[in-house]
């Protein structure tokens, strides 16, 4: 079972919606399609697998639809729109939060945009 962690945000996709997510690099172009995916909030950002006794919350559960890989400056709109946290459906507020949690990232960049329906 997968986890996908926010570190800064919740989910803001409804149960039954599809949603994206945009990660840095091309770890998440493992997943396989309907792989199913548990949705952790983990304030604290630690490496490794969440638990609840490190204040981490597990909100939801997701199925694996697809992934997108490409530059960053060239994420198809539709997905961007979808984005599960609805701040980063701005393109310059979705660098700067992806600056926050790597570190740097640049418009040619290559990233995975993760497609999942949110089941609970
Ligand atoms: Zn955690």
């Amino acid at each position: 079972m997968r986890q996908l962690k926010n570190l800064r945000h919740g989910f803001d996709v409804p149960v039954g919606h599809i949603a994206t997510t945009v990660r840095k690099g091309t770890k998440w172009t493992e997943v396989e399609l309907g792989e199913e995916l548990e949705l952790w909030v983990c304030q604290k950002g630690h490496y490794g697998r969440c638990r609840p006794h490190f204040g981490c919350k597990l909100v939801g559960m997701g199925q694996i639809l697809g992934h997108w890989v490409g530059k960053l400056k060239d994420i198809p709109r539709p997905l961007l729109e979808i984005e599960h946290n609805m701040a980063a459906r701005d393109y310059n507020t979705l660098k700067h939060q992806l600056k926050q949690a790597y570190g740097s990232i640049t418009d040619d960049d290559v990233v995975t945009v993760l497609i999942y329906l949110r089941t609970s």
